[in-house]
């Protein structure tokens, strides 16, 4: 068993099922997210010695290696490419902007979702990852920031995969992300991205998440989108739009869209007039950023005049709209390419 993989709750049943009290539960989890200790004092005095000597025996604390770093020319990114116990690479992004200090994390071992542009769907999909494979990727970068005397604030699962693909790890990821007694993140600061998947969003507002949304849409029609994004095809923009109508109303709360900029794809002003039309009556907030070029796709960024004018007419529509710089690009921030290059280097 790997510790990581519980959350607080799962780790009091595990070791109330060996006969302990719920208190040595707590001060293992207090080990492992208040003070991030890579393993549990073998010689701890508040511990029952049998129940130390059964965490040694029968439990592990599984943490990624390092495999490599990256860090962008302005200095405000820093990537790191994680080798998992089978061998599997995933990457993780620290981000600092404007004081903010984010965490982007992967939430599968590729992606099964196939988006033309995106270098994770072009490597398809192994695996999806464990709550505890997601939540070291958040302690790596905690461990990183609590160096340097900062911490960590926000947390969002827009690195490879597709987080409600595998909905369970994710939220109970999630739980362990905001347990008070731990890491306490908050949990509007913790933003899942979805390409769009319709009963993983049903699911979020039937179990009222208190997490933000975020959804990738880049097209305003089934045409033009399932063109970027073949997952469209199984959920159509009627049923997508229905979802998030419900979960905007249910939980009051808006969502974030996203939107890849590609030229002569989907950045022209009749394509974001029809956005304009798609988002009336859900509270939304779109945020454009302009496509980082990916080996296995032939497009180009949509240029800033187009973004300028994207922002523009969506104001038209009372719809506050952000235009999100390609930073880091240098080191190659777009989702998955850093394994991508890896991989080219390889060969
Ligand atoms: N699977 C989820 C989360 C991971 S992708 C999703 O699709 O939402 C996170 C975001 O990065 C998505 O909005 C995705 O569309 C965007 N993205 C992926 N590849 C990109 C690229 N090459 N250029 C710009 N944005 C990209
Ligand atoms: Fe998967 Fe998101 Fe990439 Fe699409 S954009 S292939 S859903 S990771």
């Amino acid at each position: 068993m790997n510790l990581y993989d519980l959350n607080r709750e799962q780790l009091i049943q595990f070791t109330e099922n060996w006969g302990f009290r719920p208190i040595h539960a707590d001060r293992i989890w207090k080990h492992l997210y208040a003070r991030l200790l890579l393993s549990i004092d073998s010689t701890d005095k508040h511990l029952p010695k049998d129940l130390l000597l059964r965490l040694q025996k029968e439990t592990s604390l599984q943490i990624p290696h390092l495999e490599e770093e990256t860090k962008s020319s302005d200095g405000f990114t820093r990537k790191f490419l994680l080798k998992l116990q089978d061998g599997e690479t995933i990457e993780t992004v620290l981000m600092r902007y404007s004081g903010r200090t984010t965490a982007c994390v992967s939430s599968q071992a590729g992606c099964a979702m196939g988006c033309v542009f995106c270098a994770t769907g072009q490597m398809g999909f192994s695996r999806h990852l464990t709550a505890g494979e997601i939540v070291t990727q958040v302690l790596h970068i905690d461990r990183i920031l609590r160096n340097q005397g900062e911490k960590l604030r926000n947390v969002v699962f827009m690195g490879m995969g597709e987080p409600l693909h595998n909905y369970e790890s994710v939220m109970t990821a999630v739980d362990i992300l905001c347990d008070k007694r731990g890491l306490s993140l908050a949990g509007k600061r913790i933003s899942v991205s979805t390409v769009g998947h319709v009963p993983g969003i049903r699911r979020l507002t039937e179990e009222k998440r208190n997490i933000s949304l975020a959804v990738s849409l880049h097209g305003a029609t089934d045409i033009d989108r399932n063109a970027l994004v073949p997952l469209g095809r199984r959920w159509p923009l009627a049923e997508l739009m229905d979802v998030c109508r419900q979960y905007t109303d249910t939980l009051d709360r808006h969502i974030f869209f996203e939107w890849t900029l590609i030229e002569g794809k989907n950045d022209s002003p009749a394509q974001t007039h029809t956005l304009g039309q798609l988002l009336e009556g859900i509270p939304s907030h779109v945020n454009l950023i302009p496509l980082n070029p990916t080996q296995g796709y032939n497009g180009k960024p949509g240029n800033n005049a187009a973004a300028h004018a994207f922002q523009s007419i969506l104001s038209q529509y009372n719809i506050p709209c952000t235009i999100r710089q390609r930073r880091g690009i240098d080191v190659a921030a777009g989702c998955g390419q850093l394994k991508e290059l890896k991989q080219k280097d390889a060969s």
